[in-house]
């Protein structure tokens, strides 16, 4: 964007937030797990619904684009960065709360979009509530988890979820029932439209705490046996076809350890790819099409990505 129009666009983001809250040229290396990607010309974390509607109508007036980020672990950010505004709900945005305590054995926990899923999951244990065992140890947010429909060892986020709360593009705010939702395999209606999640509502049963805390303990150990968390990466790189594991078809195709610059194919689970320290988006994709060749031409199965382009 040209310095006229930045300069504007900065004025703008100043009268909507506070000036802590907007960071100009941030590296967007910084705020995905992969530690990849160039610059956001704009870097916003507004603090409340009004701050994030003011920035959606400046952003709407100078036809800026505008990404909406959760903690950025699904995602790959391009070297050239984002000519853009990314915006990331503040902390405004991460109360977790019961708004109906017991009901016939269930209650009901309100999340904010911002809060991560390990908080949202150690705060159903301490509640006594069942059904979000899974999501501890995915390092995301509620608004990435319920964009994704995250899941993990046979849990989802649809199979508690009784409502989101949404901001539409131009300001006006909706709330979704479960059947308006849209939710499939790493898929919800966000994934088609451009609304941003604010807050969701889990419907959860009331359960032992130390059988949830077996559950927890449990997938966290799998967690670490086999994945490489002590490698930057954006989880399972691929999702996974009908009938297969997108790992377990890498692996066969000889790929395990297969590298093109910086980015590897992990020697630990060859559902992800990792960064060996340095590796550039240019990595990544190149090594994400010879993937796809490589299992295609063994398998006959065309693997579709699971992680999604900061662009
Ligand atoms: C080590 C590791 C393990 C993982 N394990 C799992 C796993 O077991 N299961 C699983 O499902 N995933 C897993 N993931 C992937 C990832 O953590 C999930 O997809 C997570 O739900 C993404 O949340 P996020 O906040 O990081 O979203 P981001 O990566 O920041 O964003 C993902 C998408 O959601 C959108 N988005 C985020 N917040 C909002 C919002 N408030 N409103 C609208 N759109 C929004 C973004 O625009 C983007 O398109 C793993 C990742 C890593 C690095």
């Amino acid at each position: 964007m040209d310095q006229g129009l930045r300069d504007e666009l900065l004025k703008e983001l100043s009268n909507a937030t506070q000036a802590e809250n907007i960071t100009e040229n941030e590296p967007l290396h910084r705020r995905t797990t992969f530690r990849i990607g160039g610059p956001a010309a704009f870097f916003v974390t507004p603090g409340t619904e009004e701050e994030l509607r003011h920035i959606l109508d400046i952003c709407n007036r100078l036809k800026v684009k505008l990404f909406l980020i959760g903690n950025g672990s699904n995602l790959l950010a391009l070297d050239s960065g984002f000519d853009g505004v990314v915006v990331k709900l503040g902390s405004g945005f991460s109360t977790l709360s019961v708004k109906d305590e017991i009901n016939e054995g269930t209650g009901l926990i309100t999340a904010g979009a911002g809060a991560m899923l390990t908080q949202l999951s150690m705060f159903a244990l301490k509640k006594g509530f069942t059904g979000l065992e899974f999501a501890h140890g995915i390092p995301g947010t509620v608004g990435g988890a319920v964009f994704m429909n995250a899941g993990a060892y046979g849990g989802e986020v649809s199979q508690t979820i009784v409502s989101v709360t949404a901001m539409r593009r131009d300001g006006t705010v909706v709330t979704y029932t479960p059947d308006e939702l849209d939710m499939g395999y790493r898929h919800s209606r966000f994934s088609d439209s451009d609304e941003i999640i604010l807050e969701a509502s889990f419907r959860l049963k009331v359960w032992p705490r130390i059988q949830i805390r077996a559950l927890m303990e449990g997938y966290k150990k799998a967690r670490m046996e086999k994945q490489p968390l002590d490698m930057p990466s954006a989880g399972s790189t691929f999702k996974r076809p009908v009938g297969a594991y997108a790992g377990a078809l890498i692996e066969s195709s000889g790929l395990k350890g297969f590298r093109i610059g910086q980015a590897a194919v992990s020697e630990k689970h060859a559902g992800f790819v990792v960064n060996l320290g340095n590796a550039t988006s240019a990595d990544v994709l190149s090594l994400i099409d010879h993937i796809r060749k490589c299992v295609e031409e063994k398998h006959h199965i065309l693997l579709e990505p699971e992680i999604k382009l900061i662009d």
